[in-house]
């Protein structure tokens, strides 16, 4: 069933368990994402960038994501990740999305405030979700997500109540060492600024940057209050990987075969997260 991001999150915290959020950008992620929800039995969310619109439309991605979610006794959200264009989430929103990121971490608190405010009292009005960020994420090697290195900002404890008091966001993406793409060195999470963004702030927090983050970590984290944890960079790897092996074993695999098989890598390496995020404890 398709639900919002809050819904999906519902009693995470208390239960000390996080939902994986999977990027998807074609029709064989979607059904791998999905086949690994059915497998596991637990809920995911399907995350569709900004940036990979030149690869779908937010109307073709829902259409799909739709189609997928009624045949599913699990719930999945459908959230538009890191966006700063606030007209692409309009579109997003009116399109049948059920949950949006505004990610306003580069901008100075007072704008970020504002325009997240904006976005909450737009999504909430149609029972969609919003995800927002404070702090920034460094870039990690083969990050597909945005090519901007804004440096590593880790979010200002102090700042993260007023910021979700006085925007209403549902969901609080927090930067705490985890990069975008694969880590250039060893990662360096600082699970002492997760504990105290925690104290101030009740709402899910989430995880950015989950690919290559040490299981034992990514746990930690899941025990400290992080109940959305995001993978992208893994999942394209390993599949690509995989691809790569069955080309090279067998050359003449027809194209219609190789894309139902990268719905079943991505299955693979999706199912291997979700279990871990819910077997945390
Ligand atoms: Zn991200």
């Amino acid at each position: 069933m398709l639900v919002n991001l809050k819904t999906i999150l519902e009693g995470t915290r208390k239960d000390a368990r996080a939902v994986g959020s999977f990027n998807i950008y074609s029709y064989e992620t979607i059904h791998g994402v999905a086949a690994a929800v059915k497998k596991s039995g637990k809920d995911a969310i399907i995350s569709f960038g900004a940036s990979y619109l030149v690869n779908m439309s937010l109307k073709t991605v829902v259409a799909i994501v739709k189609e997928v979610a009624d045949e599913l006794e699990q719930n999945v959200a459908l959230h538009l990740d890191h966006c700063t264009d606030i007209n692409i989430i309009k579109n997003a929103i009116d399109a049948g999305f059920t949950s949006v990121m505004y990610d306003g971490s580069s901008l100075p608190f007072e704008e970020n405030v504002k325009n997240t405010k904006l976005v909450c009292d737009m999504a909430h009005e149609k029972n969609v979700s919003v995800e927002a960020e404070l702090g920034s994420l460094a870039l990690g090697e083969y990050s597909n997500e945005t090519d901007i290195d804004h440096g590593q900002a880790y979010t200002d404890p102090s700042n993260a109540k007023e910021f979700v008091e006085r925007t209403g966001v549902d969901a609080l993406a927090v930067s705490i060492g985890t990069v975008h793409g694969m880590y250039k060195a060893k990662p360096n999470i600082r699970v002492d600024i997760l504990k105290a963004i925690a104290k101030e702030v009740s709402i899910p927090l989430v995880l950015h940057g989950g690919s290559g983050t040490p299981q034992e970590l990514l746990l930690e984290c899941i025990d400290n209050g992080i109940c959305k944890i995001n993978v992208n960079t893994e999942i394209s790897q390993y599949t690509v990987k995989k691809i790569a092996e069955k080309i090279a074993e067998e050359p003449n695999t027809h194209l219609s075969k190789l894309t139902l098989l990268t719905s079943d890598y991505v299955s693979e390496i999706v199912y291997k997260y979700i279990d871990l995020f819910n077997n945390c404890k």
